[in-house]
């Protein structure tokens, strides 16, 4: 029987942008994409890599050369 086993860590002094809970937020990647979920109500929320990197430099990435 194979388990799925979902690391969840919490994300320390986040706030829920819906119940505005405090260190109630949790990040683990499914299926590879990065989810964060609050564990007091139902909000949650999916970055696509992409999306993550963008934040990450700020600018739009260029031509990738492979
Ligand atoms: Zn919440």
């Amino acid at each position: 029987m194979a388990e799925v086993k979902v690391k969840k860590r919490f994300v320390a002094g986040a706030k829920c942008p819906k119940c505005k809970a405090l260190d109630s937020i949790v990040l683990f990647k499914l299926n590879g994409v990065e989810t964060v979920e609050c564990i007091e109500c139902d909000y949650s929320e999916q970055q696509a890599d992409e999306q993550v990197a963008k934040q990450a430099t700020g600018d739009v990435i260029g031509v990738f050369k492979p």
